[in-house]
């Protein structure tokens, strides 16, 4: 791979011209999902009660029988060798925020020299990884490194293809061997469970028998970045740390708004459908594909899901988006700010409870639903408005700093967009006369019907961090590299709790009181939180004031919003969920801190080294040729030249004297203790004069790509 800067010009454009169609598998209904192992496939594989026990525990979450194992495991296996696997994997995600895998041969020697091919149902239910270099924040201590991975039936295995050969992989949860969780999927199933229990109660309440599942739903959409790999390559700061320290943002960027939604170029179209076509073979249902508002930015968004599954598949998603990058000659950034000047990339979490068909947030169209629709608002504006805290601690990272408030992104505080219409009803509501054009007597919850809420209204205020469209809730704020599940971790113990106060209080209720017990329980609840409410531009000044005057807290770093996750009453609420243990979520701290500690230090470290023996050797080489060409320039009796090659040379002669010092000072709070605030001041000076350099210096000079290279050629 070439590092220079030219020549990685030239080599893109060489590769435009070669750039050929790969050969992908047809999109058709008959191999949607065919490197799934969905249990409906294997039915007639396995003896009927062991199918039946299998269904019990993936579809009404019973405990899992591990007599059934030995069978299922046979047939996995005997499935997973038809696709060609020679491996299996227990697949897992741990705190690093990456997924993890540890492969085994299905090969097992016996006597003579032969071998058996074997999977056992202890091979699927459990794995005991060595677990010693995952992330366990004190809860594991080195010497005892056992951790387990443990078979999540509800999640189905898959298979994950490599150029010449395939893997079955078993989503497993990660634990350590007293129970505590060390994973990110442990406490999603938790919360999981947590908020079932409390739609089904709150159900009952509006006179359901309760025995209905309850689910979560979640879409997510994916933002990324797509840049040329030999641009990629010739960037320090990118291969290190996702994202570039220095580039002056060009001339032209996305003001003209040229992008977004925009015809999509040839090669990117090559590499989308050479995604679609992995995730299909997953069954991961990628449905819209398009250009974002930056350039060489881009959006992936799959139908909804189950929510476990949607989080396994959100992953897989980043994974094949990287992986299928790579073949193309591309790299896909999915740091939530790889380039400064230009949005960066989120991931909107749509969220919805469900019990059976049922969607709690769809406003419905009888008395009966709007009731519901309208309990389920007020317990999500009572438990955001609470627990906002949480929900921000959640989508704390280095990376989302940058974005949270960047007047691209949502800000960091957190509110509710519900559109004018809603507040409209939430506010009659609270006035306890609920009228509407269509009633001219009240409107009373549960009896009458809500006018129906036009789709339009609800889905136009992109500024919001969290926000009502149309019969979800979309939790923006959450950055593009995260996982999804601790962000919808959080909105489910915390919905949950609301739902379970709002059950408390209807449960004393009398059928007949019930009604209007109800809306004067809503209308308390609106009295109470109705702050978190805000319909207007969260972008604007005008409104962190005004959040400031109601009271919402502005957590604007990552060590400031995850303070949130040991505060004693969060830990008691997380506790009585069985969410995270005070244990875990207190590791969890420490885990998410020194993560956050360590990435400000290798940015500050790179941006030092990077100074020092890229930038500044390019402005010396430029100082170096003016000053040769004043000392000519003064030899000689010409009229013109002593200006421009002058004050060249005593700008960039400042800039590089700048440069050396802010240099000094970082080098000085490097050698410090737990200096991040300092680091990243002192990298943002640092920035600064560099960009600024690259401005002056020749062109031909300047030794890293530039943003108007890495974002317009490709
Ligand atoms: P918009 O956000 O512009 O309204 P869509 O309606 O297409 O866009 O939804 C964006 C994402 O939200 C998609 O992933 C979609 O599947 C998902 N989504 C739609 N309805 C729900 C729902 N009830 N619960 C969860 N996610 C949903
Ligand atoms: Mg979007």
């Amino acid at each position: 791979m070439n590092c220079d800067r030219k020549e990685a010009i030239k080599a893109v454009l060489a590769r435009k011209e070669n750039c050929s169609d790969t050969e992908l598998s047809p999109f058709t209904t008959e191999n949607y999902g065919e490197d799934v192992f969905h249990f409906s496939r294997i039915k007639d594989h396995l003896p009927k009660p062991v199918y039946q026990t299998l269904m019990d525990t993936v579809a009404k979450g019973k405990p899992l029988d591990p007599s059934i194992a030995d069978a299922v495991a046979h047939a996995m296996k005997e499935w997973a060798l038809k696709k060609g696997a020679t491996h299996y994997t227990h697949w897992f995600q741990p705190l690093t925020g990456a997924t993890a895998e540890k492969h085994d041969s299905f090969l097992e020697p016996v006597a003579n020299g032969q071998a058996i091919l074997a999977f056992s149902g202890k091979n699927l239910i459990v794995s005991e990884p060595d677990a010693s270099s995952f992330p366990s924040g004190g809860i594991r201590s080195t010497f005892e490194a056992r951790g387990y991975t443990a078979w999540d039936p509800t999640s189905p295995a898959f298979i994950k293809r490599g150029r010449n050969g395939a893997t079955l992989c078993i989503p497993t949860a990660f634990c350590a061997y007293a129970g505590e969780a060390l994973d990110k999927k442990t406490p999603l199933l938790r919360s999981l469970q947590a908020i079932s229990q409390s739609i089904r109660r709150l159900m009952k309440c509006f006179g359901n028998d309760g025995t209905q599942t309850a689910r979560i739903s979640l879409g997510p959409e994916q933002e990324y970045f797509l840049i040329d790999e030999h641009f990629y390559y010739a960037r320090p700061d990118l291969v290190q740390t996702g994202r570039t320290l220095f580039g002056a943002p060009p001339p032209r960027h996305q003001q003209l708004d040229d992008h977004y939604f925009g015809a999509i170029r040839p090669r990117i179209l090559a590499f989308m459908t050479d995604v679609d076509s992995a995730l299909w073979r997953l069954g991961i249902p990628a449905k819209t594909r398009h250009n974002e508002v930056a350039p060489a930015q881009f959006e992936i968004a799959p139908v909804f899901e189950d929510l476990n599954l949607a989080v396994d598949h959100n992953m897989l998603v980043m994974e094949v988006l990287k992986q299928t990058a790579e073949k193309h000659g591309l790299i896909c950034l999915l740091h939530e700010k790889p380039f400064s000047g230009v949005n960066g990339s989120g991931k909107h979490n749509n969220w919805s409870p469900m019990y059976g068909d049922i969607n709690l947030l769809n406003p419905g169209s009888d008395p009966h639903q709007n009731a519901i629709f309208l309990t389920t608002l007020c317990a999500i504006i009572m438990a955001v408005d609470k627990h906002s805290d949480l929900l921000r601690s959640a989508t704390a990272s280095a990376g989302n700093d940058h974005r949270l408030g960047a007047n691209e992104a949502p800000p960091a505080i957190i509110s509710i967009f519900i559109g004018e219409q809603l507040t409209d009803i939430i506010d009659q509501i609270e006035k306890g006369s609920l009228k509407t054009s269509k009633h001219a007597s009240n409107m009373r919850i549960g009896v009458d019907t809500l006018p129906a809420l036009p789709r339009d209204t609800t889905d136009r205020n992109r500024t919001s961090p969290f926000a009502f469209t149309n019969n979800k809730f979309e939790f923006r704020a959450p950055g593009s590299s995260q996982s999804c599940a601790e962000p919808v971790i959080m909105l489910n113990t915390i919905v949950a709790e609301a739902f379970d106060q709002i059950s408390d209080e209807l449960e004393k209720l009398s059928p007949e009181n019930f009604n209007q017990g109800l809306q004067s329980i809503l209308r308390k609840i609106i009295k109470a939180h109705k702050r978190i409410i805000f319909n207007g531009d969260n972008y604007s000044e005008a409104w962190k004031k005004e959040a400031e005057k109601r009271g919402l807290p502005n957590f604007r770093t990552t060590p400031e919003a995850m303070k949130a996750l040991i505060d004693p009453e969060n830990i008691a609420l997380l506790e009585k969920y069985h969410v995270f243990t005070e244990v875990e979520a207190k590791s969890r701290y420490e885990i998410f801190m020194e993560e956050y500690h360590r990435k400000i230090r290798i940015e500050g470290e790179l941006s030092l080294n990077m100074a020092r023996t890229v930038i500044l050797p390019a402005g010396s080489k430029q100082l170096a040729e003016l000053v040769k060409t004043i000392a000519v320039l003064s030899g000689c009796e010409l009229k013109g030249g002593q200006l421009s090659q002058k004050s060249a040379a005593e700008a960039i002669g400042k800039l590089l004297d700048g440069i050396e010092m802010e240099c000094r000072n970082l080098e000085r709070i490097l050698a410090q203790t737990d200096p991040s605030a300092k680091i990243v001041e002192s990298m943002g000076k640092l920035r600064q004069l560099i960009d600024t350099l690259e401005k002056r210096v020749d062109d031909d000079l300047w030794p890293l790509p530039k943003y108007r290279e890495m974002l317009f050629i490709n």
